[in-house]
């Protein structure tokens, strides 16, 4: 993040502004509509200053800026056309330890003004950071769409009763529910229409309500959600709004930066991840946990990689969940091979190469593999190998004991959907050794079987490595 968006009380604060032009007047209008007491230093005003002055007063001083002028000042904006008056005043305001912006300079800047989505008191800022003002300019667009005037009268609404509600239900989660209901309810629909009103009556007997309910915590749920490959754009829509309700997340390794940020702000997260060879948080433990935290009447978000049913012991964590009455969703997601295979252009299927696929674990039980090789080495067939990085030579070299030829076509892709992914192609005989000296690691996924030629002729949109 390259800047901090931050949003300014200045109420009854000075702000300064040296230039009179259209730049001027428009950070002028922003800084009066703030209520700040605004100071204009420029030889003359133009006509938008001058039109502002008659419905909004600021100061307005004709001499040469000086330092004193910067006193008590709490920002400060450079918009004259000549760029030395705009120099003095960072170099002024440098020394008084004030931030100052000067417009399109963002070098001399120390803050950058964001375009905005005004829905009083509801504000939405957005910036590129002076990289794509057209995509500011088009996401300020949407918004404006999206999000209906009435907003700021829900906020609004919503602000004066802020304090009764937080005497009136201590419990957080309760709380939070009950705000949930309310601007997705009847009551905001009623303020969507401008019946105030009936607004009110209504919030009445939901306060009684609630009254009603004390201070007991909800009912809590677990969320079981499969999160794809890595790829957050691979998540589905049922995942991302519960990801989007949740009061504790519970990730590992598998889940990435991009995913996690996806989920609620403020949900609480707690990291159980396994290291390969180590599990550091024992699976039952896992499990609860989840029991523990719904019982508190949380909604708790476990967020698997790929799917929670495939390799993800998702049925082992619902069934502790079921055994203590906690009530459960589980949502799919994108498996490992599925998305990997699209991502690297290699089809698990064709009319020519394969006519079914295998899913497959190498992870290896008291160091040894334990798998059906009769059933995975048939023709036509595609096998894919999950958690088998570590035991890559035990499976290619079990392939070929078992009867595969091992000229047959292999793959490994490493990190598959995500920014770094690497495949590398090769036969049964040369995939251990490619993939020592590619160094590749953790999370990587083989297939085997000849779809993987393909990847020449399908690959031309993704990476070539
Ligand atoms: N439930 C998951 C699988 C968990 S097992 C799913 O449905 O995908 C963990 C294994 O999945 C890893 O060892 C690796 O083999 C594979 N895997 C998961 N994400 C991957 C990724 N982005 N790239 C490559 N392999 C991945």
């Amino acid at each position: 993040m390259e800047h901090l968006p931050i949003f300014l009380d200045l109420n009854g604060k000075r702000t300064l502004i040296v230039g009179g032009g259209v730049i001027a007047a428009r950070k002028a209008d922003l800084l009066l509509r703030a209520g700040s007491e605004v100071t204009i230093v420029a030889p003359e005003l133009g006509d938008e200053l001058k039109m502002l002055n008659e419905t909004h007063a600021f100061n307005h001083k004709v001499e040469k800026l000086i330092a004193e002028d910067l006193n008590g000042c709490v920002v400060a904006f450079g918009t004259a056309e000549d760029d030395s008056l705009n120099d003095d005043l960072c170099e002024l305001a440098a020394s008084a330890g004030i931030l100052v912006n000067v417009s399109d300079k963002t070098e001399s800047c120390d803050f950058i003004m964001p375009a905005i989505v005004d829905r009083t008191p509801l504000l939405v800022a957005i910036s590129s950071g002076g990289t794509s003002p057209l995509l500011v300019r088009m996401l300020k667009a949407r918004f404006e769409t999206t999000i209906p005037a009435a907003y700021g009268r829900l906020a609004e609404f919503a602000g004066s009763y802020r304090d009764r509600i937080k005497k009136l239900i201590p419990n957080l989660t309760r709380r939070r529910r009950f705000w949930e209901a309310m601007v997705s309810g009847p009551v905001a629909e009623h303020l969507f229409s401008n019946q105030l009103e009936q607004a009110e009556l209504l919030m009445g007997s939901q306060l009684k309500e609630a009254a009603v309910a004390g201070d007991k915590p909800p009912v809590g749920e677990v969320y079981l959600v499969g999160t794809g490959p890595g790829d957050p754009d691979l998540l589905t829509f049922r995942a991302l709004r519960l990801m989007q309700q949740a009061d504790v997340v519970l990730y590992d390794r598998l889940i990435g930066e991009g995913i996690l940020n996806l989920v609620r702000r403020d949900a609480e997260r707690i990291y159980v991840g396994k290291l390969p060879e180590n599990h550091s948080v024992p699976q039952e433990e896992i499990g609860k946990m989840l029991i523990r935290l719904a019982q508190e009447g949380k909604r708790v978000l476990r967020l698997k990689g790929g799917d929670p049913f495939v390799f993800g012991r998702g049925g082992e964590e619902i069934e502790a969940l079921s055994e203590n009455g906690i009530a459960f969703q589980v949502i799919p997601g994108v498996t490992a091979a599925v998305g990997c295979a699209s991502y690297a252009g290699i089809p698990l299927t064709h009319r020519d190469h394969a006519q079914g696929c295998m899913f497959v674990t190498g992870h290896e039980k008291d160091g040894k593999l334990d798998l059906n090789w009769n059933s995975m080495i048939q023709p036509r067939q595609t096998v894919v190998v999950y958690m088998g990085l570590s035991s890559l030579g035990a499976i290619t070299g079990g392939f070929v004991a078992n009867g595969a030829d091992p000229a047959t076509p292999a793959a490994i892709i490493e990190n598959g959907t995500r920014a770094g992914q690497r495949v590398i192609t090769g036969t049964l005989e040369s995939l251990p050794e490619q993939t020592k000296e590619a160094g590749i690691k953790s999370p990587a996924l083989i297939i085997v079987g000849s779809v993987v030629t393909l990847r020449d002729k399908l690959s031309w949109f993704a990476d070539k490595s």
